[in-house]
């Protein structure tokens, strides 16, 4: 087969979020509520879980046919031993232009500096709260503001470029979106708030929890005004603003009201070597076993082209036909990341 890119229609394969562990030192409330995952959730033995050769190699796969951003995701990927070894292999491949990592932000004072000598460029952390006790509430595991903020200091005194994902639910963290964008505004972090998703089967998401883009703007607007900033890209997701204020910018992923399914160029590995086209998968097609079998890079390659050209994900769009009636499992969100 030809090292062209792997495509379907308008909706090349560009970009590979890299699930590194199913563990996480939190349980979020819109994620992983605990009485469901301590209950109910195995978590994989390690020979289930992809070494970073078997990363590295199909990264490298990719990449080779037009895949050149990279972002590690877990559950918490910093619960991963030795998570710069990897970056660092990522890092050597050949045509990749960026790599990202999206956590909760805890790990960072032990490990920025390493991840960012092993070739990591940015990080987006996650912050819901700026308050001690809703914060606490939502990660159910006692960890106070101050723990993130410091992860947030340690990746910014390290170098690499810091976003921020705040997720909005109607009764958990509304009144937190005014003094998110208070804080951040003067910082060189921008701020993304994001609608609050029905990932997964256990967050007992419903509509009525959703806090809209429109909602959200208006809120920010009339306390800082705003103007919009064109995007970087074509398939960005969040749309951008600027304070008009001082220029900086923040940002809003309306997945939910706006979906954004049609320019979708995103493919998700997990952590046990499963390919998922879409965060609403129910399930994702079994790369560990290709790795393992002995497949050569062509026969990689091939399995993905088969995988992605016949794709037609477009679960956003679809969403309250998906959700108006009993639906079908979907992957946890702590299984394959943001
Ligand atoms: N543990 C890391 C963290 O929290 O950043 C990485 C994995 S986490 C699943 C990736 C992102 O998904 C986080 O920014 C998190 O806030 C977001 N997320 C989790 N559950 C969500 C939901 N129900 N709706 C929208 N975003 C969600
Ligand atoms: Fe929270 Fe991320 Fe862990 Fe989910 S994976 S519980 S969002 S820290
Ligand atoms: Fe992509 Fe699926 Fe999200 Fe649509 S719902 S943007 S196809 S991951």
């Amino acid at each position: 087969m030809t090292k062209g890119m792997i495509d379907n229609f308008s909706r090349p394969l560009k970009d590979l979020r890299i699930s590194v562990t199913d563990r996480c030192n939190f349980r979020c409330r819109y994620c992983m509520p605990a009485e469901i995952f301590d209950k109910y959730i195995k978590f994989l033995p390690k020979n289930e879980i992809l070494t970073f050769e078997e990363i590295t190699r199909f990264a490298a796969v990719l990449a080779n046919r037009g895949v050149k951003k990279l972002r590690i995701t877990g559950g918490e990927p910093l619960m991963r031993q030795n998570l710069s070894t990897l970056i660092a292999m990522l890092h050597a491949i050949e045509g990749v232009d960026d790599i990202a990592m999206t956590t909760n932000g805890v790990f960072l004072p032990k490990y920025a500096e390493e991840l960012k000598q092993a070739g990591l460029k940015r990080v987006t952390i996650s912050l819901d709260s700026l308050d001690d006790d809703t914060f606490m509430a939502i990660n159910d595991r006692g960890v106070g503001v101050h723990k993130v903020l410091e992860g947030i200091e340690a990746a910014h005194q390290a170098g690499l470029n810091v976003k921020i994902n705040m997720v909005v639910k109607r009764g958990m963290n509304e009144k937190d979106i005014l003094p998110m964008a208070r804080f951040f505004k003067d910082t060189s972090v921008i701020l993304r708030y994001i609608e609050y998703m029905d990932v997964g089967n256990s967050n007992g998401w419903t509509l009525d929890h959703v806090i809209s883009k429109h909602e959200i703007f208006d809120m920010i607007n009339k306390e800082f005004p705003l103007e919009p900033v064109a995007p970087n890209y074509v398939g960005e997701v969040a749309d951008r603003f600027k304070f008009k204020e001082n220029g900086q910018e923040i940002g809003i992923i309306s997945s939910v009201t706006d979906a954004f399914c049609a320019s979708c160029s995103r493919a998700r590995l997990s952590a046990d070597g499963k390919l998922v086209t879409c965060l609403f998968s129910s399930g994702g097609h079994d790369v560990r076993e290709v790795l393992r079998s002995g497949a050569t890079d062509e026969e990689i390659a091939a399995f993905v082209k088969r995988i992605w050209e016949k794709r037609d994900d477009r679960y956003s769009e679809e969403r309250l036909k998906h959700t108006d009636k009993k639906q079908l499992k979907k992957i946890e969100m702590s299984q394959i990341g943001g």
